[in-house]
């Protein structure tokens, strides 16, 4: 929201509004006729770090609240997809929802936190080959980008543009798409930042799924030349009448009931938040061991391993704590939990565990068994995921191993072709 400044600003103009909304501040190279103006939800989060403690009922956990776009002109859908959670980011059938008159731009975000030595375009090629039966269809382009270090930003502002150019009478509305957190938020203040060269106009984003609670309408005139493909000068000259530049829509995250990471407390959340370049961790996994991670998923090595050494490697991209134990064990332990015992090696960080909190989370159960060789030692074979808490991937010399997979609830993992 654009206020004139009173002759004294102030930092922030808190509201009761519930909605979610754009604001603008004075530093960072803005106007400095317009002042800060936020919501109190958003001011929380901004502010004290906070929100509100039924963040999560903000959100749906289907795709069915997109469905407003099914009567809405053509436009071009941005789903961003969030590299360290491929699997639980893609919204499954997402042309059956939205409707197939749209186009879709796939944008695979946060890819700082990939390792440095990673190949982008392996990744995009990755993602390009899971897309495959997604139900996500008319996919005309894909990025690969960090909208947090604003790299990619312009390539893909460059194509939207360039498609936007193709309809001169009537240039399509934008949409961002995509589950909670994947950054939508982050990627539009990107492309703001970049239309801008400061942080003049900003959407508020918090590493807590639900951020963003309702669609957030932002005209495309204020991504001035990265976004509108024309001057206002030509918009008259086309027609006579001025054309409207059309509007970008943040739309509110599609929540992800699968993901382990609801099982976390904001406080906890924030403490395994993956940093850029994620820290990779390698363990021998021994037959008849298994792999604990946080508390929230198992794997087992029920048989096979390297000849000589009768091991698997296990290679773990998350920022949860990992415990290595015998399966007999583990199971123990896991019982135990669920018992409302606190067995602090299964716990998140934090020290936020409590025996009741432990009794009401659900069972481990399992999810899948798995037959695996790998003759290359350089190279994973596959990737355990774990919805929203990171990846384990599979590696080390072996003819056979079999390997079992669990979460809490039985849900939320899997395996996938190793990502690297
Ligand atoms: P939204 O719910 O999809 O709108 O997600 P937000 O934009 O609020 O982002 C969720 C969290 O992910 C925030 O803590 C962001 O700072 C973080 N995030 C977004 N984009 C990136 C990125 O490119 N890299 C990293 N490392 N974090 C990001």
């Amino acid at each position: 929201v654009d206020t004139p400044a009173p002759t004294k600003t102030t930092s922030s103009a808190p509201t009761d509004s519930t909605t979610a909304a754009i604001n603008t501040e004075e530093s960072n190279g803005a106007d400095p006729n317009v002042r800060r103006v936020v919501c109190k939800r958003c001011h929380e989060m901004n502010h004290h770090h906070r929100i509100a403690p039924n963040w999560h009922r903000d959100v749906a956990d289907d795709p069915e609240v997109l469905e407003f776009m099914k009567s809405k002109p053509s436009a071009l859908v941005v789903h961003v997809l969030d590299v360290y959670d491929l699997q639980g980011s893609l919204l499954k059938g997402l042309s059956n929802f939205i409707g197939h008159q749209h186009r879709v731009i796939l944008v695979v975000n946060k890819v700082d936190l990939l390792p440095k030595d990673v190949h982008l375009p392996r990744v995009a090629t990755y993602v390009q080959r899971m897309m495959k039966d997604s139900g996500v269809l008319n996919i005309v382009a894909m990025h690969v980008v960090s909208a947090r270090k604003v790299h990619g930003v312009r390539e893909l502002c460059a194509d939207l543009m360039a498609l936007r150019r193709r309809f001169t009478q009537s240039p399509p509305d934008i949409y961002m798409v995509g589950r909670a957190n994947v950054g939508k938020s982050e990627l539009i203040n990107a492309m703001l930042r970049i239309s801008y060269g400061g942080t003049q106009y900003k959407v508020t984003t918090f590493p807590i799924p639900g951020t963003t609670c309702d669609v957030v309408e932002i005209p495309l005139q204020r991504f001035r030349k990265a976004l509108v493909p024309y001057t206002p000068g030509e918009a008259q000259r086309a027609g006579g009448e001025v054309i409207d530049p059309g509007t970008l829509y943040d739309t509110p995250g599609v929540f992800n009931n699968y993901s382990l990471a609801k099982y976390l407390k904001p406080d906890e959340l924030k403490l395994t938040w993956p940093k850029p370049h994620l820290s990779v961790a390698t363990y021998g996994l021994k037959c008849g061991q298994s792999l604990c991670i946080g508390g929230l998923g198992r794997i087992d090595l029920q048989e096979g391993g390297d000849a000589a050494t009768g091991r698997i490697m296990v290679s773990v991209f998350s920022n949860l704590p990992v415990h290595i134990t015998q399966t007999k064990k583990a199971d123990d332990m896991f019982d135990r939990l669920a018992a409302g015992e606190l067995v602090p090696d299964l716990h998140p960080p934090g020290r936020t565990m409590t025996p009741a909190r432990a009794a009401v989370l659900p069972r481990l159960k399992f999810v899948s068994n798995h037959t695996l060789s790998n003759e290359n030692a350089t190279m994973a074979c596959a990737d355990v995921y774990f919805m929203g808490v990171g990846w384990v991937a599979i590696a080390g010399r072996f003819k056979h191993a079999v390997i079992q997979v669990h979460s809490l609830g039985g849900r939320g993992a899997g395996i996938r072709p190793p990502l690297m």
